[in-house]
């Protein structure tokens, strides 16, 4: 399983997806609305760890897995 960070510039926030997530699309997000300007992925980590290190380490205010594929 691949695991991805989405950061978001515009929100301040940061979310780990799982790849398979709708809203992730193994990195490349929803078609709608993700035009690359609001923010960017990280990723793939192999295991969830690592991607909650990454996410923790960008120090965005609000950092949380995501609430819908919850890895
Ligand atoms: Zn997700």
């Amino acid at each position: 399983m691949a695991f991805y960070v989405y950061e978001n510039w515009t929100h301040d926030r940061a979310r780990v997806h799982v790849g398979s997530c709708g809203y992730c699309n193994d990195g490349r997000g929803t078609q709608a609305g993700d035009s690359g300007r609001n923010g960017q992925w990280h990723g793939p980590y192999d295991d969830r760890q690592a991607a909650v290190a990454v996410a923790e380490k960008l120090g965005r205010a609000d950092t949380k897995l995501c609430g819908t594929c919850a890895p």
